[in-house]
């Protein structure tokens, strides 16, 4: 395989953060950017992960980035008009920390709208926990100071990779169909999705990575953050709320401002059951675990304004990770406890198992489309350093925002939707394993058991009606 360099980085590095997303973003940046050694910083308070940034041999600052703080520490380090951040930390605020990048003239990407500490569990109000109002900040950040240095948000597998595959599908879509497409403005790829018939799309995840070892009670195992895996856990339900919908959730609430393209359910989504569909085991359950990109492609494929626009897809994650991330949340939620063992399964452990991430496209003529990344541990092996399946898709959709950013540096607050998804899959696409297209015709009616009663909408199988698993409520 060879290693393209896309462009030199003028300026300070800054990584913040150095756990799993971290450590395997870091070799990538080696491989295909030009930069100053001297000035690649790693900011990682933690003591493991503070090793590891030190044995690197770039400079390391045992920092922990708090509102107080993060001024004077990446102040110190900003050649005004020079350099990248990218933060890859949990408890930092992407909105702060973008403000101030914009401010100097650096770029910037993240993988999730992240908050300062505390935020996920310091209020009862839960429609201000959700990542809609967290991405609503950001998108009126942008509006209020629209333009100027380029600041990536949500750029990761998903969020981030997942929008690009959105656009690949329908574009690939719209050739089974037989149909002409050139969409090039937000309005035409939305018109494109309403015209070709599709209701809704999921974030359709299977993860099938496997160690020897079996989970030992206390702990929470998974195959990236462990802590960020829970804050969301914890988080509301949320799902963009199409406008076909035939059916309300009686626990679900609508957002009173801004964008509206989201709702948001009065229970935690790591305890929230879908159906879903992934090549590998066909029909399954997932977990409603909110997510940026549930909003946010919601929002960027809309047509129509207001509250009750012509159209809006469905957009939600269903999210199987991999199995010992199962059992520690049914443990989780079953104890009401947090596991005070928090462990992310390394490569070299990893024995078996793919990270199947994809978007289901469905609802139009040809029912149902799955596209998206199949890429198992052992081909990671092969492909990058310092991480399992998952972490590739993610650092690998890293590398690509920070290529996109390098060549369009003034181009203000982005998310992905916004992005040059050929560009960005240009870069992306040899770090993905196989990249695939399946059709199936299964849908959330499929197979439903009849001994027991169950309040489904007949007359439309893909209604959220019918993928929430609601027996017994
Ligand atoms: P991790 O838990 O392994 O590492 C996070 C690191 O952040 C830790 O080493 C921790 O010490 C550091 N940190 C915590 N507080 C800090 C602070 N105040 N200042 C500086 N550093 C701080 O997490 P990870 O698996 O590497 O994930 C990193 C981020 O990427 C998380 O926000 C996670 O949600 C996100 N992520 C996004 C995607 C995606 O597809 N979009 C996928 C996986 C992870």
């Amino acid at each position: 395989m060879s290693h393209p360099v896309y462009a030199t980085i003028d300026g300070p590095v800054i990584m913040i953060g150095f756990g799993s997303i971290g450590q395997g973003t870091l070799p990538l940046i080696e491989r295909h950017f030009q930069f100053d050694a001297d000035k690649l910083t790693i900011i990682e308070p933690a003591e493991v992960n503070g090793a590891a940034a030190k044995a690197t041999g770039y400079a390391h600052m045992a920092e922990t980035l708090t509102p107080d703080t993060y001024r004077d520490v990446l102040g110190g380090l900003f050649e005004d008009g020079k350099g990248f951040v990218v933060n890859l930390s949990v408890d930092t605020s992407s909105l702060d920390l973008m403000k101030f990048c914009r401010e100097h003239g650096v770029l910037y990407i993240d993988t999730v709208v992240e908050p300062w500490a505390g935020f996920y569990f310091a209020t009862e109000d839960n429609a201000a926990r959700t990542n809609y109002a967290l991405r609503q900040k950001v998108r009126d950040e942008k509006a209020a100071n629209p333009g100027g240095t380029t600041a990536v948000s949500c750029c990761g597998a998903n969020p981030g990779m997942v929008s690009w595959f959105v656009k690949a599908a329908l574009l690939r879509l719209a050739d089974d169909f037989g149909a002409e497409a050139d969409p090039q403005t937000r309005g035409e790829w939305a018109a494109l999705m309403q015209t070709l018939g599709v209701k809704g799309v999921h974030i359709a995840e299977r993860d099938t990575q496997v160690r020897h070892e079996p989970r030992q009670p206390g702990h929470f195992v998974n195959t990236w953050s462990v802590e960020g895996f829970i804050a969301e856990g914890f988080q509301p339900a949320e799902l963009g709320w199409g406008s076909f919908e035939p059916w309300f959730p009686p626990n679900g609430h609508r957002q009173k401002t801004g964008c509206k393209s989201a709702i948001w359910l009065e229970q935690p989504g790591a305890n929230t059951r879908i159906r879903t569909w992934c090549p590998t085991p066909g029909p399954q359950f997932g977990f409603l675990v909110t997510h940026n990109e549930a909003v946010s492609i919601a929002d960027y494929y809309t047509v129509g304004e207001g509250d009750d626009p012509a159209f809006r897809p469905t957009v939600h994650y269903a999210y199987h990770p991999c199995d010992d991330a199962v059992l520690s949340l049914h443990e989780m939620f079953g104890s009401g406890q947090v596991q005070e063992v928090h462990h992310i399964l390394d490569v070299d452990e990893i024995v078996d198992g793919i990270d199947e991430l994809g978007v289901l496209l469905y609802g139009h003529a040809k029912n149902a489309m799955w596209f998206g990344s199949r890429l198992s541990n052992d081909e990671t092996k092969t492909l990058a350093p310092m991480q399992n399946a998952t972490g590739l898709q993610v650092t690998s959709a890293v590398l690509a925002g920070m290529v996109w950013a390098l060549e369009n540096p003034e181009a203000g607050i982005v998310e992905t939707d916004e992005m040059d998804h050929r560009r960005c899959l240009e870069v992306q696409m040899p770090y993905l394993g196989p990249v695939e297209a399946h059709y199936t015709d299964w849908t959330p009616l499929t197979d439903r058991q009849s001994q027991f009663p169950e309040e489904l909408v007949e007359n439309e199988p893909w209604a959220f009606a019918n993928v929430l698993e609601r027996m017994g409520a």
